[in-house]
């Protein structure tokens, strides 16, 4: 094993480093795998009591009018969610787009928007219109207030209340962290806030981003109270197979007005043909519950590895997980760019390049992106990314199978190592 990973690039000494790291490491792992084999058997249950059968698997073109397997794995997501309804489709572009979606079809001119939370993620602020943008839901004249939490990462429930008013239509509570260091809540806590908003406000509707949260726990913010839940499909639902697309899971009420505002008022959900995507839609969600604890586990392990080193991470070494990213503060950009550098060697494509900062369309700091991903940007793929500002925090995520993330982390530290910018106790 060690000249093996010799040949990957990893020394013995990082190596002996690692497995003494793992060997702590037996019990968490047992945890994390008994979520997937729930979340497994959760998703075979939705897909054997729609009658998943090769007919689903069918490409559709054109209007895509009675699309089969399209409208049946939107059962499935329905199911696998315990909600109502959902849109489940190649023609949501990214997280973005899907939360784009689902705020516009449900805000109207005079409607205002809260985030309890604190800031959104970076993309978001162009949406809603807290950085302007063109086509910003501020410009349609849906204004935004916030309630930033308090300096634990604990919900502020005095000034959450302080901010919901007659106009408060819709909450936006974002599970993940994102690229911030405040903790990821847990869906017991979302339907904490869930619960408390609705005892403010009956009808406010609570959606909620869960980007990179799908199966990390047992049960999922729509378990809890969420109206609409929301995600991309290359980070955990696709399992890695899927090549595009974004969900919305919820009320049919609101899952309609997404279908009417994603295509076009009166055409809703019957159009949008799935163009072949179906067999990796379909697979990847049936993948997902294993290749979202392989990511755990890289995450968990990545943590345990770091801070013995010293470097502060969110979540802590101990912690429990609520999704599957992990940041570890580097303190500077160069450690920031030798970290990715051993993200990306590890790769199975593109593993020869040299990633680097660069201005990426969205986001207001430089960004630096390790991925050497079969499916462009995908981030439940190994990856790690995060944008050049103190604390100078590298995000780390995904991982299509455990071996894969082990490898990666391991290069990271060498890469540091090798540059003088961390040191193994001695
Ligand atoms: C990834 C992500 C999004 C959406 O990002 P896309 O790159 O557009 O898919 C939104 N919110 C959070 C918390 C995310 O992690």
């Amino acid at each position: 094993m060690k000249q093996m990973y010799d040949k990957l690039g990893v020394s013995a000494e990082v190596y002996g480093y690692g497995e003494q790291i793992l060997r702590d490491l037996k019990e968490r792992f047992a945890e994390v795998d008994a979520v997937a084999e729930y979340n497994q058997a959760k998703v075979l249950a939705a897909m054997q009591k729609n009658r998943v059968g090769a007919s689903y698997f069918a490409a559709t073109t054109g209007y895509g009018y009675d699309d089969v397997g399209r409208d049946n794995l939107e059962r499935i997501y329905a199911d696998t969610f315990h909600t109502e309804a959902a849109l489940v489709r190649p023609q949501i572009t990214c997280g973005t787009h899907a939360l784009t979606v689902a705020l516009s079809a449900n805000l109207l001119p005079g409607d205002e928007l809260l985030s309890p939370v604190g800031a959104p993620y970076d993309t978001l602020e162009e949406v809603i219109g807290i950085r302007p943008s063109t086509c910003s839901l501020k410009e349609y004249g849906v204004s935004y207030r916030q309630a930033d939490l308090k300096a634990d990462g604990t919900f502020d429930y005095d000034a959450i209340r302080a901010c919901v008013n007659e106009k408060t239509k819709m909450a936006t509570i974002q599970r993940s962290k994102g690229y911030a260091t405040r903790p990821t809540f847990s869906v017991k806590q979302i339907g904490e806030l869930i619960a408390f908003l609705k005892s403010l406000k009956p009808d406010i509707i609570c959606m909620v981003d869960n980007c990179y949260g799908e199966f990390v726990e047992t049960i999922e913010p729509s378990d809890v109270g969420a109206d609409m839940i929301v995600g991309s499909l290359i980070k955990n639902p696709g399992g890695g197979l899927a090549p595009i697309g974004g969900y919305i899971c919820g009320k049919k009420e609101y899952v309609n007005r997404c279908a009417f505002r994603l295509s076009a008022p009166g055409l809703g959900q019957e159009v949008g043909a799935n163009l072949g995507l179906m067999p990796a839609f379909y697979q990847g969600f049936f993948l997902a519950p294993t290749v979202v604890v392989s990511a755990l586990k890289g995450a968990i392990f990545a943590a345990n590895l770091y801070e013995r080193l010293g470097f502060r991470v969110v979540p802590n070494s101990i912690e429990t997980r609520h999704d599957i990213i992990q940041a570890v503060e580097l303190g500077s950009e160069a450690a920031m760019i030798a970290f990715c550098k051993g993200i990306q060697m590890a790769a199975p494509v593109d593993s020869y390049v040299d990633p680097l900062p660069w201005a990426m369309p969205g986001y207001e700091n430089e960004v630096i992106m390790a991925a050497g991903a079969f499916v462009q940007g995908s981030s439940i793929e190994l990856s790690a990314d995060g944008p050049i500002r103190p604390p100078y925090a590298v995000y780390f995520q995904g991982g299509l199978t455990w071996y894969h993330a082990k490898l990666g982390i391991l290069l990271s530290l060498q890469k540091l190592i090798d540059a003088g910018l961390a040191k193994l106790p001695s």
